[in-house]
C-alpha cells in the first residue's frame, strides 16, 4: 500500500529552533523538522518514516492515509529537545526529563532526538503510530491497545544499503525480552488488570513495571491477532475501524455486555477498563485472560529467542519441511543475545511512551 503523499525528491528548507540551525526535510507523507547530525540517520529517517506509514496501514487491517503529512520533530540532543519541549508543554516538560531516554507524541505530531542509530528509528516507529492515530482515528482506541500496537509496529529488520527497512512485528527483542523477564519473575499482570491501567500508572510502581506493562500489551496484540486460532482478529478489526470511524462511544453506551455503567463511561472518557474487552472479545474475562496467560507462557518458552530473531510467530508450528541450515542454526542465537540484553535498547522505545499523552482529541 502506498500513501498518496509520499514524493519522489524530498524539499528541504532551512529551520531552526532556539538559535540552532536546522532544515524542514519535506517527504511527503512526513515533515521532518531536524537538528539531527548524525548523516546516516537523516538519511535512512527519509525511507524510514513513510515505510513505517505503510506497515501501520496494512499490519492488522486497511487503514487510510492522514489527510497531510505528520509533523516529526527530531533534535540532535536531548539539550535540544528539552528546550523545544519545555516552551511547547511547559506544563509536562518536567516529567518529560525524568523519564531518561525517550520521545512523545502530542497533538499528532512526534517530538524525539537521536537516541542513537537503532534506538531512534524504533522510537520513531513507535511514536510514528501514535502520531498517525491522533491524526486520523475519530475515537481514541483504549490505552492498552494503542500503546500495544505501538509496540507491535517497532518490529523491524533494517534495510541494507539504503533499501527500505522490513517491518516484522515479531521481530522485537526488547519486548520479548523484557515478556520473558515479567513471566521468570512471575509478575504477569491477569488480563482484566493490565486494560485498567496506563503507562502513567505503571511509571509510578518504576521502570521495571513500565517496561513490563509494554512487554505484556505487545504480547496482546499478538494474542487478539493470532491467538486462539484466530477467534479475536474479526473483533480486532471491527475495533479498528470503528475507532476510524468514530463509532467506539456509540457502541459501547448502547452495548448490553460492555459492563456497567460506570465502566462504558471509563471506557469512553478515559479509555481503560473492561468494557471494549467485553464488547470486541469476549465477555467472559476469565476465560479470556486464562488464554492471554497461556499464550504469554507459550511465546516465552525455551528456544522462541531464535524465532524473534527470524521473526517468526514463536507459536507457529514448525514445518517439517524447512531445512535448518547448520549455519542459520549457529548464527542466529549468539546476534540475538547481545541485542535482547543490551539495556539502551530495552529503555528507549519504553521511555517515550510512558511521555506518550494519549487523551482524547
Ligand atoms: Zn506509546
Amino acid at each position: 500500500m502506498k500513501n498518496d503523499l509520499r514524493r519522489t525528491e524530498p524539499i528541504i528548507e532551512p529551520w531552526s529552533f532556539g538559535g540552532k540551525n536546522g532544515e524542514c526535510i519535506d517527504i511527503g507523507t512526513h515533515r521532518v523538522h531536524s537538528t539531527l547530525r548524525d548523516p546516516v540517520i537523516r538519511e535512512r529517517m527519509q525511507i524510514f518514516l513513510p515505510t513505517a506509514l505503510d506497515h501501520y496501514r496494512s499490519a492488522l487491517v486497511p487503514l487510510p492515509a492522514p489527510d497531510e503529512p505528520i509533523e516529526v520533530f527530531l533534535f540532535g540532543s536531548r539539550t535540544e529537545w528539552l528546550g523545544y519541549t519545555r516552551e511547547r508543554l511547559p506544563q509536562e516538560a518536567a516529567m518529560y526529563e525524568k523519564i531518561g531516554r525517550g520521545g512523545y507524541t502530542v497533538e499528532g505530531d512526534a517530538v524525539l532526538y537521536d537516541i542513537g542509530r537503532w534506538d531512534t528509528f524504533t522510537i520513531a516507529s513507535h511514536e510514528g503510530w501514535h502520531a498517525y492515530t491522533q491524526r486520523v482515528f475519530r475515537h481514541s482506541l483504549p490505552v492498552w491497545l494503542e500503546e500495544g500496537i505501538a509496540c507491535y509496529m517497532e518490529g523491524v529488520r533494517g534495510g541494507v544499503d539504503g533499501a527500505p527497512p522490513t517491518f516484522i512485528p515479531w521481530r522485537n527483542f526488547e519486548r520479548f525480552g523484557e515478556l520473558r523477564d515479567v513471566v521468570a519473575r512471575n509478575r504477569l499482570i491477569p488480563l482484566e488488570e493490565l486494560v485498567q491501567g496506563t503507562p502513567q500508572d505503571a511509571l509510578a510502581n518504576g521502570r521495571t513495571t513500565l517496561l513490563g506493562y509494554y512487554a505484556q500489551v505487545w504480547a496482546l496484540v499478538h494474542f487478539l491477532n493470532e491467538g486462539e486460532g484466530g477467534r479475536y482478529r474479526r473483533g480486532l478489526e471491527r475495533l479498528l475501524s470503528d475507532a476510524v470511524e468514530g463509532r467506539i462511544a456509540g457502541t459501547l453506551w448502547e452495548s448490553s455486555r460492555a459492563g456497567t455503567r460506570n465502566e462504558r463511561r471509563m471506557a469512553i472518557g478515559r479509555q481503560v477498563g473492561p468494557a471494549v474487552l467485553r464488547e470486541y472479545f469476549a465477555e467472559d474475562l476469565p476465560r479470556i485472560s486464562a488464554e492471554y496467560d497461556a499464550f504469554v507462557r507459550a511465546i516465552v518458552a525455551r528456544g522462541n529467542g531464535e524465532k524473534i530473531w527470524r521473526g517468526e510467530s514463536p507459536l507457529k508450528a514448525i514445518s517439517a519441511a524447512t531445512p535448518v541450515t547448520p549455519g542459520t542454526a549457529n548464527a542466529t542465537p549468539a546476534s540475538s543475545t547481545p541485542a535482547t540484553a543490551a539495556p539502551a535498547n530495552s529503555l528507549a522505545p519504553a521511555a517515550s511512551s510512558a511521555a506518550t499523552p494519549n487523551a482524547p482529541r
